[in-house]
Parts: structure tokens; C-alpha cells; sequence
């Protein structure tokens, strides 16, 4: 028995996957990656992978960056771990809060607080809004607004806050006060005739509604992620950021971007907010931090919210809420580093300048039988597969042809992430034209391949 041949019988034997199919997983068993180079990464045969998904949307600088090899060496030579409650901290914490506060630029984000994910980011952020909203006498301000296919994470609170029907199936989820409000993909809940500009107007509308119909004193934010990516690459309608934020303030809403893929760059900026003019009260980071070469998440956040938590802190005698791994000094020093190549090799201009030829060879993907929509921006992209093209009529399957497609581009040497019938590609921000000239070009072959096969 061959080395990967034992390991996977072990996997199956004792482990149980996230986003997995079990019982479709002990018949297959895993496929065991091996080590990264670049953008690329290699199975435990040697075969060779572009990882057009980034991993999980996140390894910014590729999987083979020696430079966080050593940041993470010499912190685990210093001080391997140190945590900041009760008034302790360590260098790496307080730079990298520092430069945080420098890099989102808005006098709105001066804080920082650190998690380990993204799903205990935006669980913080329930907890501070609630916190605050006590601290300042009215209880009853509590409910979240969130989008359907909205993906937030999967504890409790986040999981919540998530709009996608899988992240609650026999969880009892949502547990939290949150009413999931219409997504704003205009090629699939536009309604036949309307505009987009229209469709944007319904939304806000249908925002307000409910504000009005639930008492703005009884909701406490709305959360949305820039560009929604793990409900299927989603771009907001034109002016929708605005309006909504122009609603938050009407009705003092804490306004929250989850920032965790579109965070550092993806986008073309350094956050989702940038690119769609908008000013965020809280912002949550983690992935491309570190380019998730460790696990890191944080929170952003201004004086109004820092004073009314810090505050019921002092009567209380505590803030009651933190990890242990909160701001570990390993993963904040890689954070910082991380963060470094970005600004050196300036990735967020890579990404600025790579978009059009990304976004452009791609879009030609449109042209291919069953591609409904080619979606994106930036340096995150989706092919939309349907039935029928001209009504959009989606397979009477779901999924069942995406998956396919996952398959064939494993055997074509591209990894992407088929989301129902969606495919996205999210490529390290190193990436270059030539190589995404090729992922085009495997791209295509998926299609054409997977085309062939729908009956
Ligand atoms: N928020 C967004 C926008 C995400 O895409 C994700 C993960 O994909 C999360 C939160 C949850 O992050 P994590 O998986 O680190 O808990």
C-alpha cells in the first residue's frame, strides 16, 4: 500500500470533512495535496494544480512565500504565544492593529479586535453591537439585517447572520434576532422588464419596509459583504451601497462590510467599501490577512461603538469576551509580514491591473452553450450554468453539473469552486497575465468538456 493509498484510508477511517458529502466521501476517499508552489498546488501523485480558488479565497501571496516562513519562525523563536487579556500585550498585536487602522483609512475604523476566523469575526460583532446597544439603554435594539446567500460563517451567531439554506438544515439555525433580506443579484431576482436601477430601488424599498414594519429601534445593523462570494460570486446592483448605507444612517443602523474575501485587495482596492463608495461602522477581516497562512480574523471598529463598550467595560470591571488565540503573537506577525508583501509588490495594483484581462477573457466564456452569466470584479470571477439561456432556467438538479465540472477541471489541472451550478475562480493576487491566459484557457476545456456531457 502506497503512502497517500494508507493516509487516505485513515482519513476516511477517522475524520469527518467540513462541506462534504460523508457517506460520498467514504466511497471516494480524499484527495490529498501535497505541497504549494506559487499559484500552483501538487496532489501526493505529483500532479500539478492551478488553484484558481486561492484555497478558500484567500492565499493572497501564493503558497510557497519563504518571507512568512521566517516572520512565523522568528516569532515562534521569541515569544511563541502570548495572549492580551487583562492588560497584557506583545509587540506584533500592536503593530499590526496599528496598521490595520492605516490601511482602512476611514476615520469611522480606529479600533481593532481579534478573532481566529471569520465566522468568530462577525459572531464579535453581534456580541459588541448588543453589548453596546445595553451599555446605551436600549435593549430592544438587537436585530441584524442580512441578505439570502449571504455567507457570514457557520457558528451559531454567524452561521445565523448566513443566508443559505445548507448552513441552517437541522442546525436550528437562525438563533439569533435576523431577518434575511432579498439578494441583490440582479440576474437572477430581477424581475422580467425591470432595470437594474430599478431592481437596486426595489431592494432599498423593500430595506426600509421592513425597518419601518419592525420599529428602527429594535434593528441594530445590517451586514453585507461588498461583493457576495460563497452564495455564488454576487455583485451588488449600481447604487446599492449607497442607498443602504444612506438607510443606516437615516434610522441609526450600524452599517457592517464583511470584508473577509474582498479584504486586502481582492477587489482592486484595499476593501469592498473603496471600490463601491460606501463608509462601514464595522468592518471583519481574516483570510487574505495572513493569506491564511495562519488563522487570524479581526474586527474594525470606530469611538462611538470603542466608548459605549468601554465604558459598560468599566462598570462591569471586564469586557467579558475574547480567545485564547486572540491576536496570537505567531499569526499576527505573519499578518504583518503578509500584509508588507502586499504593499512591496503592490498586489492590490496587480489586481487593478489584471481585472480587465481577467474579467474580459473570461466574460467570453459567455458565448459557450448553457453559460447563463459570466460574472465579476476585480480578481473574483463566476460562470453561471443553466439549462436554458434565454429564460435562465436553472438544471432540474441542482448542482449535479457543477459538480462535474469541479471534477473535470481536477483532471484538467484547475481548481475552482463549483457553488449549485456556479463556478469561481478567485486566483492568488501574484498571479500573472500569462497564467491567467492559462486559467482561461483550462477554463474553456472544463466547459467545452462538461458541455458535451449535459443530456
Ligand atoms: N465571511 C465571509 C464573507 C466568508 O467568505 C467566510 C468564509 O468563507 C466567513 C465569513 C467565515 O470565515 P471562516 O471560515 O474563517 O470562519
Amino acid at each position: 500500500m502506497t503512502l497517500s493509498n494508507s493516509l487516505a484510508t485513515m482519513d476516511v477511517a477517522t475524520s469527518l470533512h467540513p462541506y462534504t458529502d460523508a457517506r460520498a466521501f467514504e466511497a471516494t476517499g480524499p484527495l490529498i495535496m501535497d505541497r504549494g508552489d506559487g499559484i500552483y498546488v501538487y496532489d501526493s501523485s505529483g500532479k500539478q494544480y492551478i488553484e484558481a480558488l486561492a484555497g478558500l479565497w484567500s492565499v493572497a501571496v501564493g503558497f510557497s512565500e519563504k518571507r512568512l516562513l521566517s516572520a512565523a519562525m522568528q516569532q515562534m523563536e521569541k515569544l511563541p504565544y502570548y495572549h492580551i487579556f487583562a492588560g497584557k500585550s506583545h509587540e506584533p498585536s500592536i503593530r499590526l492593529s496599528d496598521k490595520l487602522v492605516e490601511i482602512a483609512d476611514d476615520q469611522r475604523l480606529s479600533r481593532v479586535f481579534y478573532t481566529n476566523s471569520g465566522s468568530e469575526a462577525n459572531d464579535t460583532i453581534i456580541k459588541l453591537v448588543w453589548f453596546m446597544n445595553n451599555a446605551l439603554g436600549r435593549p430592544q435594539k438587537k436585530t441584524f439585517l442580512a441578505r439570502n446567500k449571504a455567507y457570514h460563517g457557520i457558528t451559531i451567531g454567524a452561521g445565523s447572520l448566513t443566508g443559505l439554506p445548507n448552513n441552517h438544515r437541522d442546525f436550528d439555525l437562525p438563533a439569533i434576532p435576523v431577518v434575511h433580506l432579498t439578494c441583490p443579484h440582479y440576474y437572477r431576482f430581477g424581475i422580467d422588464g425591470e432595470s437594474e436601477a430599478e431592481f437596486t430601488q426595489r431592494l432599498l424599498v423593500e430595506a426600509e419596509h421592513t425597518i419601518l414594519q419592525k420599529g428602527p429601534e429594535t434593528i441594530a445593523a445590517f451586514i453585507g459583504e461588498p461583493v457576495m462570494a460563497a452564495g455564488g460570486v454576487l455583485l451588488p446592483p449600481e447604487g446599492y451601497w449607497p442607498g443602504i448605507e444612506a438607510l443606516c444612517r437615516k434610522y441609526d443602523i450600524l452599517l457592517v462590510a464583511d470584508e473577509v474575501i474582498t479584504g486586502f485587495g481582492r477587489l482592486g482596492t484595499s476593501f469592498g467599501y473603496k471600490k463601491f463608495g460606501f463608509s462601514p461602522d464595522i468592518v471583519t477581516v481574516s483570510k487574505q490577512i495572513t493569506s491564511s497562512y495562519m488563522p487570524l480574523g479581526a474586527v474594525l471598529f470606530g469611538e462611538r461603538i470603542y466608548n459605549a463598550v468601554a465604558d459598560n467595560s468599566h462598570k462591569i470591571g471586564t469586557f467579558g469576551h475574547g480567545y485564547t488565540g486572540s491576536a496570537h503573537p505567531v499569526a499576527t506577525a505573519v499578518a504583518l509580514e503578509n500584509l508588507k508583501i502586499i504593499e512591496e509588490r503592490d498586489l492590490i495594483g496587480n489586481a487593478a491591473k489584471l481585472q480587465d484581462q481577467f474579467q474580459d477573457r473570461l466574460s467570453q466564456l459567455a458565448e459557450l452553450p448553457f453559460v447563463g452569466e459570466v460574472r465579476g470584479v476585480g480578481l473574483i470571477c463566476a460562470v453561471e450554468l443553466v439549462a436554458d439561456k434565454a429564460s435562465k432556467r436553472p438544471f432540474s438538479k441542482p448542482g449535479r453539473v457543477g459538480t462535474l465540472a469541479m471534477q473535470i477541471g481536477h483532471e484538467q489541472g484547475l481548481i475552482f469552486r463549483s457553488i449549485g451550478d456556479t463556478l469561481a475562480l478567485c486566483p492568488p493576487l501574484i498571479v500573472t497575465e500569462d497564467q491567467i491566459s492559462e486559467i482561461v484557457a483550462r477554463m474553456h476545456r472544463v466547459l467545452t468538456l462538461t458541455v458535451a456531457q449535459i443530456k
